[in-house]
């Protein structure tokens, strides 16, 4: 791909992090006002990630040597990328999750993506696509690689229709997983029908049908099974839990001006359970940023997985109990629309709902049985 890089990149990426970091702060109340919009519409926050793309977040993951910032994609960007996520799920949980999608799909390609697909991907970046990762499969329908052709769909692929650039997980002939980076026009072989979620209902989270397109061998990104390779696999949990973080932030906003505005903060119970609250939300914060620092740092692989895994237990116990707690301070009203608490309980819930959870857990005790926490 003949495209400049230099040049695009001097119109699209921020020129610090410390820039962006602040230019995304200020696009948080327009966001928050939206986001009950989408909600109620079940509409894609396109406006929102419009707004991300000309701050320059589409193009952060970028590496420095192409003009980004590398975040998501160099391990010193790791408690850059920590704050960033956190600010995007406090606006907004599903924009948060979207961001998500499109830092790791650009992280996966720099990492496995062989020379010319990385400057493809760059410059696709720096022209602002939206970038996805769609791994989960219909179980009526898997995808599947045979020859060079896709047969079958990925199921609860959020931003279906809307990112341009999809990184799918394909099965081989000899049962392995292979990445796939398809090009998508707007729409193209989107369904949202089957998503009925209580929650995050304006993520287009879909089913993408991909039968009889072509995938030429310049399409495929790393070799069978290097999406499942560990760290990078289960670690890479720690930017999810980032997001979910920033939506108990945006939570805690939310109990506050309700709190405060219907003047029951001074009340000794409600400020017993505000207490834990608080405490609850710095909980997460310092399990992601730990999470985030171990998983970047080049600790020991096993380490990684376990500690990710570990975190992913303890946000969602913290999240679930900051949920009931919030609940049963406002009352009735975080159950009737449109109280912001009411939105972002639900979409916290929802998205708290991640791949085999016992698994990890059990998985980390049997790690920690044997060492040490860092
Ligand atoms: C908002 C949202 C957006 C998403 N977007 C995407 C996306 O863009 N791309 C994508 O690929 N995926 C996406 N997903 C799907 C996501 O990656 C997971 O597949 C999904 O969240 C799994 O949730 P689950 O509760 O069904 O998990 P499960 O793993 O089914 O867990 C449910 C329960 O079953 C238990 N369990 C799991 N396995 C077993 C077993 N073998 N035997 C017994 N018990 C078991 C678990 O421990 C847990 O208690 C999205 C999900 C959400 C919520």
């Amino acid at each position: 791909m003949d495209v400049c890089i230099a040049e695009v990149a001097h119109a699209a990426a921020p020129p610090t992090i410390g820039s962006l970091l602040e230019a995304v702060t200020a696009l948080l109340p327009a966001m928050q006002t939206r986001a009950a919009f989408h909600d109620m519409a079940a509409s894609f926050p396109e406006t929102d990630v419009a707004e991300l793309r000309a701050a320059g977040a589409l193009a952060a993951p970028v590496p420095r040597v192409f003009g980004g910032l590398g975040l998501g994609t160099e391990a010193t960007g790791a408690p850059d990328l920590a704050r960033l996520l956190r600010l995007v799920g406090r606006g907004n949980l599903v924009v948060g999750r979207v961001y998500e999608g499109h830092v790791n799909a650009l992280r996966l390609v720099m990492r496995h993506g062989a020379p010319a697909q990385v400057r493809a991907a760059v410059a696709d970046a720096l022209a602002g696509e939206l970038f996805a990762v769609w791994n989960t499969q219909a179980s009526d329908a898997p995808l599947v690689l045979d020859g060079d052709r896709l047969h079958g769909a990925k199921v609860l692929a959020t931003a279906a229709g809307h990112a341009t650039r999809a990184l799918v997980t394909a099965d081989l002939p000899d049962g392995a997983r292979q990445m796939i980076l398809v090009r998508l026009a707007p729409g193209e072989r989107a369904d949202l029908s089957e998503w009925t979620a209580r929650g995050m209902r304006g993520s287009a989270t879909g089913r993408v049908t991909f039968d009889g397109m072509r995938a030429p061998a310049s399409a495929l990104i790393g070799g069978p099974d290097d999406y499942i390779r560990q760290p990078d696999f289960s670690g890479g949990a720690w930017r999810v839990l980032a997001v979910l973080a920033g939506g108990l932030d945006g939570l805690v906003e939310a109990f506050r001006t309700h709190l405060v505005g219907r003047r029951r903060d001074g009340d000794p119970h409600q400020q017993a359970r505000a207490g834990r609250l608080f405490a609850l939300q710095n909980t997460v914060r310092l399990w992601v940023t730990q999470a985030a620092d171990i998983a970047e740092a080049g600790a020991d692989d096993a380490l990684i997985v376990a500690f990710t895994d570990l975190a992913r237990g303890a946000v969602e116990a913290a999240c679930v109990e900051a949920v009931s707690l919030v609940e049963r301070s406002v009352g009735l009203h975080a159950f009737m629309r449109p109280e912001p608490v009411e939105r972002i309980t639900r979409d916290l819930e929802t998205y708290l709902r991640q791949p085999a959870p016992d698994a990890a857990l059990t998985g980390a005790a049997r790690y920690f049985l044997r060492a040490a926490l860092p």
